[in-house]
């Protein structure tokens, strides 16, 4: 029998074997915090101008080529080669690299994230009459909750690709004098039969449309007069016409910018930040790289938010191109074979979010294996749905390398499950990258309302992951 310890030795032993989970802003000194606040602004500052996939990846290439990246599809004789290159996709995905000292086939330290956002994107025919109104049809994007998008003001952001072929980028609703959207509700008074609807069956899809006009061009004769008049606006400040908007990809979007939220600053509410928190982390520690060992590449994909699709999403063979460019821009072996050995030898993280327990719906949580915003960045080693199911389900091996270079570099760091098993569930792109053979884990920070026009985070959180990130860039 164990004999009885005194009050000494339990909390020795406590201190020894106890994992305790830590807050941030408990860890972090006075500088860190200030740091932490610092970055927090530029954060806000990259969501309000990376709105849509397109511009994130504008965005993105502004900042790369102030630090000396260069273009891998145009590179030029005259330019210092500085090792540091970027590949864009389809406008619509980015890739960066800085060449390590290492040779590429001992594998790439690769953190991947995504820069699609849920949203309405508005359908090819979109613009309508009805009862003596101009209105905007959309078709949701991604996981949302019908209801959030309801009666807020909402800006339309997009690029449309005119008859010549040349491309049009559209931002309405978010300069002080633009005039923004919105999708009517029905009022209390008369949502009697509404309210006993079920919440999924309450707001319907098609009737997410936007509120985009009242005064008609012609007279009574005229047909689609109210149409017409939001056509005439945009054709004098964008020079389209209704055929155009056939070859256009236009995105509602909540209006307006990024704000902190609390009376101490301490959070970030802002549209987009699953998963542009990931996006923007892992841009900052890059860019804070010196010459890393192992090549440190960051990806930023589209599409995750439906899957992966498409030839921008994690499914297609970006990554394969970009790796095989960096083999080409080295005379290296650019054989499949090789390739391959690059990919199998790489280590990666599924730059996503989770979700932090929600005070008010802790009931879906399991509080033991729930990510709670302010306790710094989150491994997450499955996700899935009704037992794991479409997981990519790390390694526990490659787990123990990431919490050991997290821990050798002061990183607060947690872990979570996407909430009580069977209550729900979901996917990231972990499993796309898994199936080259590398090690990946999903690890990024938990975030508040997420999928909603306006979720949340932690700037210790923020300040956490771009640690993480830069840490698992170097150290990896
Ligand atoms: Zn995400």
């Amino acid at each position: 029998m164990d004999k009885k310890l005194n009050k000494k030795e339990v909390e020795n032993l406590e201190k020894r074997i106890l994992r305790k989970q830590v807050l941030v802003w408990d860890h972090l000194l006075q500088k860190e915090k200030e740091e932490a606040f610092v970055i927090g602004n530029r954060y806000k500052t990259f969501l309000d101008n990376a709105k849509t996939e397109r511009e994130a990846v504008s965005e993105i290439t502004k900042c790369i080529i102030k630090e000396g990246f260069s273009d891998i599809d145009n590179l030029s004789k005259s330019k210092k080669n500085t090792g540091k290159y970027y590949k864009i996709f389809h406008n619509k995905a980015i890739a960066l690299a800085i060449i390590g000292t290492k040779p590429l086939k001992e594998g790439l330290n690769i953190i991947a994230s995504h820069i699609d956002s849920p949203r309405l994107d508005l359908k090819q025919n979109p613009i309508y009459d009805d009862i003596s109104l101009a209105l905007i049809k959309t078709h949701y994007y991604g996981g949302i909750k019908k209801y959030h998008w309801l009666v807020r003001p909402l800006a339309l952001h997009g690029r449309v690709i005119i008859k010549n072929g040349s491309a049009i980028d559209i931002k309405i609703g978010e300069a002080e004098t633009d005039p923004v959207f919105m999708i009517s509700d029905l009022l209390p008074h008369l949502a009697a039969k509404q309210n006993i609807k079920k919440l999924s069956e309450a707001f319907e899809g098609e009737k997410l449309n936007l509120l985009a006009g009242s005064i008609p061009t012609g007279d009574t004769k005229t047909k689609n007069r109210f149409k017409l008049t939001v056509l005439k606006h945009l054709n004098k400040q964008y020079k389209i016409i209704e055929e155009d908007l056939i070859s256009a990809e236009i995105e509602a979007v909540p209006a307006g910018k990024a704000r902190d939220v609390g009376m101490d600053k301490s959070l970030i509410g802002g549209y987009g930040q699953d998963d542009r928190i990931c996006a923007f982390t892992s841009l900052e520690a890059i860019l804070k790289l010196d010459k890393p060992e192992r090549t440190a590449v960051t990806m930023f994909f589209d599409k995750e938010e439906i899957g992966s699709e498409g030839n921008t999403g994690a499914k297609s063979q970006f990554l394969e191109q970009f790796v095989s460019d960096l083999q080409n821009i080295q005379k290296k072996d650019t054989s499949q074979r090789s390739l391959r050995e690059i990919l199998i030898n790489s280590s990666a993280l599924s730059a996503d979010v989770n979700a932090g327990i929600e005070p008010d719906y802790k009931d879906v949580y399991e509080e033991n294996n729930a990510a709670a915003i302010g306790y710094g960045i989150c491994i997450t080693k499955f996700t899935g749905v009704k037992g794991k199911s479409g997981a990519s389900d790390a390694n526990a091996e490659y787990i123990a390398k990431i919490r050991e270079i997290f821990n050798n570099n002061n990183v607060i760091w947690q872990t979570g499950e996407l909430g009580k098993i069977d209550v729900g569930g979901g996917g990231t792109i972990a499993k796309y990258l898994a199936s080259y053979g590398m090690d990946i884990v999903d690890c990024g920070p938990p975030v508040l309302s997420m999928h909603s026009p306006f979720e949340v985070s932690n700037k210790a959180d923020v300040y956490m992951t771009f640690k993480a990130y830069k840490a698992f860039l170097e150290d990896c």
